[in-house]
């Protein structure tokens, strides 16, 4: 007897980023938020995130990203260009940082 492979059909990922779009679609949400209602990591939320982006460059709509703030001295990550939370503030090194958060746009 084999161990059955912990292979992941592409149809889940598939059903995962449907819904993740219909939270974008309704309002503004942060990766947490989509964890939670999704039921997936934190983390892997930022791979689907990513893919929905991808492929919003063929249509007409576009992932929005609220860029995330830091909650020490109010710095805005405006240039911030990846999905994730920065750890750290460059200004006033704080680690308490508002998470970004994302809507289709
Ligand atoms: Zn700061």
């Amino acid at each position: 007897m084999k161990p059955k492979s912990p292979l992941i059909p592409a149809e889940k990922d598939e059903s995962i980023r449907q819904k993740i779009r219909i939270m974008l679609a309704e309002g503004k949400v942060s990766a947490k938020e989509i964890s939670m209602a999704v039921g997936i990591r934190e983390k892997d939320v930022f791979g689907h995130l990513e893919h929905i982006q991808q492929s919003c460059r063929r249509g007409k709509e576009q992932l929005a990203i609220i860029p995330p703030v830091c909650k020490g001295c109010g710095f805005v990550f405006k240039k911030r260009t990846r999905l994730t939370k920065p750890g750290k503030c460059p200004i006033c090194r704080g680690s308490t940082i508002e998470e970004p958060l994302y809507y289709l746009a």
